[in-house]
């Protein structure tokens, strides 16, 4: 492939430099899988950017770490991520505007897909696996004027501005708080199809106030109120439900 040619053809938004349009270049030849990893890396790197090892990928992308290590230098070549020898690799500038540009299609499809064609909430996640690889701006910031720009995805995560803005939310898993403590059912950390059914099931919605009755602290259960029921979850739930607490 004549790349001079693929990247004089590319015509980068307004306002963005040389070395930007460079990347801007390396981001239209992305494969779907590279992109996958910038977006597994973000994910478990979290707000701080801390180093991510290559067997933690590995659990995230159900892989052997030495398919990862191959992708992680294919990845270094390409200056998305930079890799410290025997610590892990972090998200460079322009590898985490890329991986919150996947994560920003991703929610927004998933939004598309809740309110526009009544898919289920845990449908949703599965198919914008595929449509976050679609490659055009045009596109999503027409999808994002049609949704009313939506600001959170149908799992309560919220979605990157089109600059690469992310809100950050103050949560925290249910697995950590303690008895007597109030807040808002804010999102969830999977979006495992059986997890969200789960959630179903207990009739449990994104938004809903909970009061924590008690912690069994047998098999780490909680025992929960909403304002009309009271339930039980189980431990391993109670690591996957987002809770923003009541200010003290
Ligand atoms: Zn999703």
């Amino acid at each position: 492939m004549n790349e001079t040619i693929l990247y004089i053809e590319l015509i980068p938004p307004k306002g963005w430099n040389l070395f930007e349009r460079y990347f801007l270049y390396i981001y239209n030849i992305l494969t779907p899988a590279e992109e996958n990893y910038l977006k597994a890396i973000y994910h478990l790197s979290g707000v701080s950017n801390a180093l991510v090892t290559t067997n933690a990928i590995a659990d995230q992308m159900d892989t052997k770490p030495s398919s990862v290590t191959d992708m992680v230098k294919k990845l270094a070549d390409k200056g998305l991520i930079n890799h410290k020898k025997y610590q892990g690799v972090a998200l460079t500038d322009s590898g985490k505007k890329i991986a919150l540009s996947i994560v920003r299609k991703h929610r927004l499809w998933e939004v598309f897909l809740l309110e526009k064609l009544n898919f289920a909430w845990d449908e949703v996640h599965e198919v914008a696996e595929q449509l976050e690889h679609v490659q055009s701006d045009k596109l999503i910031e027409k999808l994002d004027q049609h949704l009313g720009f939506p600001r959170f995805d149908p799992h309560g995560d919220p979605i990157p501005s089109r600059s690469g803005k992310i809100l950050q939310v103050e949560k925290v898993l249910l697995s950590n708080c303690n008895a007597e403590d109030k807040g808002i059912f804010v999102g969830v950390n999977s979006s495992s199809a059986e997890f969200l059914q789960y959630l179903d099931k207990l009739k449990l919605v994104l938004g809903d106030r909970i009061e924590i009755l008690f912690k069994e602290s047998f098999d780490d259960s909680f025992q929960i109120a909403t304002k009309d029921k009271s339930v039980t979850i189980s431990g391993k739930a109670a690591k996957n439900i987002y809770i923003q607490k009541d200010e003290l």
